[in-house]
């Protein structure tokens, strides 16, 4: 099946030129993103910074092309998608665009976990049957990742948290506590070690009856490197994939020193705390900011601790850049269990990877940098300028409403589903 851009996306790209024309001032979890010309920004012109793999900062060296920016929206994952990209003509861009989509599409029929019919809800079917199951490679390639990051942080990374996260997602909705004993028992099916991966065979075995994969810490980072990838195929490399806000960029625009891309605070009201320029890597934001619910007057993250099965209390964001987007999806989740010592540590001892924290304490927020952080390169903006934020004065209400609205709705209560889409991401 082709899926399609919403209403007159491929048809009528925008194609404006202005500074900040694309998507100033949007949130979307947590990541505002603009896109523009800064007549200041010219100043990077010729510099190739690299830093442990990451290249971020890279001017165009030919002479300028003939190439025309075209902005594609559409939902997938059930989070909104948008596509920007540089290309000779608009047949070009909307083929690499459809065949972007496509794919999306494709990777969300595999990883979905809201789709009963999903290869990954398939094989969660087949969990204690003792028997192993033949994958695709996409799911394949997925959960080996999965693993290899859930050793890596030592199970604060860890897909099986699949039973919990229902839980929880069910507290949302109704506003109850869930039920201790149903936590304990949730929690007792959560454990990386009780997923088995056979290379050779390409063979999946759950070792549990009752396990379920969560995709939601992973799923969008592996959807825009493979995005990126099918783009690139089509000779098209400036190009912007914001699936959500784990966005994975390609070359910078022409004539531009790097996308520009904005990190959030903890309010998910106030302008970006900061921008940056950036370019063949990928960012993404994780944290309570607008996935979250208050039972009994505490605050519950979308994220949970797989050793105690209770999602995370303390306000907490971080924003991760990394070269790939699989990896800086993972390590925003990892980062907000992990909190900052060895979130940090992980972070330092990942190659090209940067990351920057804020968690409220008492006394105020404290952020925390990673060492490459520091050295990003970055919009200069006077600190008389930079936006304050004040902890109280997020009302995510309407922004949790929103989230909920996306929800597939087969998971709101009373509610027939007929054709929705489902998400692998969460909503
Ligand atoms: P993100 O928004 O990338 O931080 O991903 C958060 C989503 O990942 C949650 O909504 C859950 O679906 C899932 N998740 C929650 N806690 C964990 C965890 N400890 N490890 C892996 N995935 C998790
Ligand atoms: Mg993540």
């Amino acid at each position: 099946m082709k899926h399609r851009w919403t209403k007159g996306a491929p048809h009528k790209p925008e194609r404006r030129l202005g500074a900040f024309a694309a998507a100033a001032g949007k949130w979307r979890k947590g990541i505002f993103l603009a896109v523009g010309l800064m007549a200041a920004l010219l100043r990077f012109h010729g510099m190739d910074a690299e830093f442990d793999g990451i290249a971020t900062v890279r001017a165009a060296e030919n002479p300028p092309e003939k190439l025309q920016r075209f902005e594609y929206a559409a939902e997938a994952m059930a989070e909104p998608l948008k596509i920007i990209l540089y290309a000779p003509d608009e047949p070009t861009a909307e083929r690499a665009a459809q065949a972007a989509l496509d794919r999306i599409h494709q990777l969300n029929d595999i990883l979905s976990d809201y789709d009963p019919e999903s290869e990954l809800s398939r094989l969660c079917l087949q969990a204690g049957r003792d028997k192993p199951v033949r994958v695709s490679e996409d799911l394949f390639r997925v959960l080996a990742a999965a693993q290899r990051w859930s050793e890596r942080t030592d199970g604060a990374f860890d897909m099986t948290v699949g039973p919990v996260v229902r839980l929880w997602r069910r507290a949302r909705r109704s506003r109850q506590m869930p039920d201790p004993t149903a936590i304990e028992q949730a929690r007792q099916l959560v454990g990386y070690q009780n997923v088995l991966l056979d290379p050779d065979r390409q063979t999946v075995l759950l070792k549990k009856a009752g396990m379920r994969l969560d995709p939601g810490g992973i799923g969008a980072g592996y959807a825009i490197d493979e995005a990126l990838r099918v783009v690139y195929k089509h000779g098209i490399r400036r190009v912007l994939i914001d699936l959500g806000g784990d966005i994975r960029l390609g070359e910078p625009p022409p004539d531009r020193a790097g996308w520009r891309i904005g990190v959030p605070g903890l309010d998910p009201k106030a302008p970006p705390r900061e921008f940056l320029l950036l370019s063949r890597c990928a960012i993404a934001t994780s944290g309570d900011a607008w996935q979250f619910v208050e039972l009994g007057g505490r605050r519950y993250s979308h994220i949970i601790d797989p050793k105690t099965g209770m999602p995370l209390q303390a306000r907490c964001s971080v924003t991760v850049v990394a070269p790939d987007g699989l990896t800086a999806d993972v390590l925003g989740t990892a980062l907000n269990v992990l909190g900052p010592e060895k979130g940090m540590k992980l972070v330092e001892d990942t190659p090209g990877a940067a990351a920057w924290m804020i968690r409220a304490a008492e006394t105020g927020p404290v952020t925390i940098a990673s060492s490459r952080w520091i050295h990003l390169p970055r919009e200069k903006t006077p600190a008389s300028e930079r936006s304050s934020f004040s902890l109280d004065s997020s009302t995510p209400k309407k922004a949790d409403k929103k989230k909920l609205d996306k929800m597939p709705e087969q998971e709101k209560p009373g509610v027939a589903p007929p054709g929705k889409r489902s998400g692998a991401a969460t909503p």
